[in-house]
């Protein structure tokens, strides 16, 4: 299974969502890569110290490297990276008018799909070539929403993206589901937020909502998923409950 976590909107939980994902996942035994679309890096960083870092994609999409060197294993067990770095924000420029370029990362992991049971992408907030190249490699696309005022703004672009791959270059990519993300249950807005993007997406939508937390705010800055920084938080038992519907989807 390869699962893309994606939305334009920057911001709204791809990161938190892609890195406690992964690492639950891990936890439970399978052998998980999890890949570092964004030239941001924050998934990366979250697991891995600057220096630690061998490289990314970039030296593997563009420039032909093999995507063995660029593996990285991760603190938590079963857990691999492909990390990223600021290069990948060439990749799209360096690509420009070849015919394979959407094909790249699906023909690169073909090398190494076998040695993993899940592989998560976490992608940049743009819909350009760095996120077509995660969703034509991926059988399942997964969707944070921000609870906020302005959540559903933007996902037409986003279901309009998805579509496309699946006109042809990916048509077995399936929506896995929407997750809402940093929700306040307290306030009026949240419920009704909540509300909203159930109407909007109906099934789709997982029953486990992610909550607004410090706890998740702070652990990248500790290099550890939520359940090493914060076993015993709700964001820790949130993630969990999210993967189990995950595993249970696929
Ligand atoms: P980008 O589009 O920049 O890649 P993103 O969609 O990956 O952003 P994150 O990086 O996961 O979003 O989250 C944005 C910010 O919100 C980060 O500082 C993160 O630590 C924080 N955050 C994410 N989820 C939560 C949460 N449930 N509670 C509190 N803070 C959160
Ligand atoms: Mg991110």
């Amino acid at each position: 299974m390869v699962i893309t976590v994606m939305n334009q909107k920057g911001g709204v939980g791809k990161t938190t969502t892609s890195i406690n994902l992964a690492a639950s996942i891990a936890m439970k035994g399978f052998n998980t890569l999890l890949i570092d679309l964004d030239p941001q890096a924050n998934s990366t960083l979250s697991f891995l110290e600057r220096e630690d870092v061998p490289g990314s994609l970039y030296d593997v999409l563009v420039e032909d490297g093999d995507i063995k060197d660029v593996l990285v294993e991760s603190k938590v067990r079963k857990l691999t990276v492909v990390p990223a770095n600021i290069a990948l924000a060439k990749t799209e420029s360096k690509l420009l008018g070849e015919l394979d370029a959407p094909f790249r990362l699906k023909d690169t992991l073909a090398a190494i799909r076998r040695d993993f049971d899940y592989v998560i992408i976490d992608t940049p907030p743009t819909l350009g070539l760095l996120t077509v190249n995660a969703l034509v490699a991926s059988t399942h696309v997964l969707i944070p929403i921000q609870s906020s005022y302005f959540a559903l703004e933007g996902t037409d672009d986003l279901l309009d993206t998805i579509e496309k791959v699946r006109a042809r270059p990916n048509p077995d990519l399936q929506v896995l589901g929407v997750v809402v993300t940093l929700h306040d249950k307290r306030t009026v807005l949240g419920k009704d937020v909540l509300d909203r993007i159930n109407e909007a997406f109906g099934t789709k939508v997982f029953d486990t909502v992610i909550s607004k937390s410090v706890r998740l705010e702070e652990s990248p800055a500790h290099r550890e998923s939520i359940f090493a920084h914060a076993p015993n938080s709700t964001g820790a038992a949130e993630y969990y409950r999210l993967s189990e519907e995950v595993l249970s989807r696929v």
